[in-house]
């Protein structure tokens, strides 16, 4: 059985066909700069990539490219469009709308349509994706798979935010946290090579990437998470700044004669690590800057570390407890500082990390990284979040 697995954003179109009788990629790639002059097509398939500059006026030309390709006689990795059993779409928000990975039918349809305001930049681009991919393949089957899906387990005093109570019943107004396929998947990656039951864990997953958000998973269900209302909350960022006092804002836009979408603009790409150090939001960047005596990316580094170190120490709390830390992503995954700095002076915990062990972790690989004394397992685990997508397609639309 394949799978193809589309993330559109809304100019670019991110693709993976999936064989899931071994998880494994058969192709993959992107579109670039849909709808832009010099729009950029990527194909990876055995062992080869293919970069192209073709013409993409639409998202409908950019899938008919991505099945025309995967379908070619010389490059293909499949001899028709039929042996595409399901597409997943990831979707960035659902709102309360959709709480599970959802069957596209015209009523979904209908509801990503109502929901489109809460993630401007993302869900009109789902929308855009589902509708090409359905012009070409109208009778495959097709599931919208939601970033905040994982979360929805969250208890409602975790949820709610200490506003007017008839705003969340008006707005829906609540956290609801992001980056849910990654988190569930290295959640459930961590169980299956602790040898463990999931249902008898407690688990604090970090996925620090350009957006980076920390999650507590109890029974392999999410109990609480970093992000908020949208990603802007919890830790912060390459760009975004993280939590922050809502009148602190206030004032600065004042000061700096923004208006509110201006502020969200400032708060989502112009704070964060970028705004600390004025350097960069990439952490090799930062790093190097740091190390060549730069205060503020220094500074800012300190900062990140910090900001996850608090919410290792607030999901401790909330866990009663914590068998295992899992970092992923970007920074989770090839940053040893931060995941060292992350977890200094937390030996009180039973956290305790191998200083050589994390050295010398090897990249791709799923790895733990405590000492021989600590009583909580330090991973690092890969993430793979298109894979969980493709997961959710054959359980949704019933293909297996
Ligand atoms: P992601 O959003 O998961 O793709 O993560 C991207 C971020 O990971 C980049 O912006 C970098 O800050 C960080 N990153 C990637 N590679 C490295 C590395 N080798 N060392 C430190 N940070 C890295």
């Amino acid at each position: 059985m394949k799978i193809l697995v589309i993330n559109s954003g809304s100019s670019s179109l991110k693709y993976q066909l999936i064989d899931m009788q071994t998880e494994s990629v058969l192709a993959k790639g992107v579109c670039e700069r849909i709808g832009i002059a010099n729009s950029n097509f990527v194909y990876k398939a055995k062992g080869h990539t293919l970069e192209r500059q073709i013409d993409m006026p639409d998202h409908k030309v950019a899938v008919k490219l991505v099945l025309d390709t995967l379908t070619d006689k010389n490059i293909g990795v499949i001899a028709s469009m039929d042996e595409i059993d399901g597409v997943g779409h990831r979707v960035v928000a659902s709102g309360e709308a959709f709480k599970k990975p959802t069957l596209v039918t015209p009523e979904a349809m209908e509801l990503m349509e109502e929901i489109k305001d809460l993630a401007p930049l993302h869900n009109p681009a789902a929308i855009v994706g589902v509708n090409a991919c359905l012009a070409q393949m109208p009778h495959t089957p097709m599931v919208l798979v939601f970033d905040t899906g994982f979360h929805f387990t969250m208890p409602d005093y975790a949820y709610m935010y200490a506003v007017d109570y008839s705003h969340y019943e008006k707005y829906k107004i609540r956290r609801y946290g992001a980056h849910g396929t990654s988190h569930k998947f290295v959640a459930e990656e961590a169980a299956k090579y602790l040898g463990k039951d999931i249902e008898e864990l407690k688990i604090i997953t970090c996925h620090l990437g350009n957006g980076s958000s920390i999650t507590a998973v109890k029974g392999g269900k999410c109990i609480d998470t970093s992000m908020g209302f949208t990603p802007l909350a919890g830790v912060p960022m390459g760009t975004r700044s993280g939590d922050i006092d809502f009148a602190a804002a206030e004032y600065i836009a004042r000061k700096e004669n923004m208006d509110i979408s201006e502020m969200l603009t400032y708060l989502n790409k112009k704070c964060g690590m970028l705004g600390v150090s004025g350097v960069s939001s990439d952490f090799r960047d930062l790093t190097a800057a740091a190390d060549s005596g730069n205060d503020r990316a220094r500074l800012a580094l300190d900062m990140f570390a910090y900001g996850v170190k608090k919410y290792i120490g607030a999901y401790a709390a909330v866990l009663n407890g914590v068998d295992a830390i899992v970092f992923t992503a970007g920074i989770g995954e090839n940053d040893e500082r931060i995941r060292s700095a992350s977890l200094k002076d937390l030996d009180y915990l039973g956290i305790k990390l191998d200083a050589d062990k994390n050295a010398n972790y090897a990249r791709g690989t799923i790895a733990e990284l405590q000492t021989d004394d600590s009583a909580v397992k330090i991973l690092v685990i890969p993430t793979n979040e298109e894979l969980v997508i493709a997961r959710e397609t054959v359980k949704e639309a019933k293909l297996a």
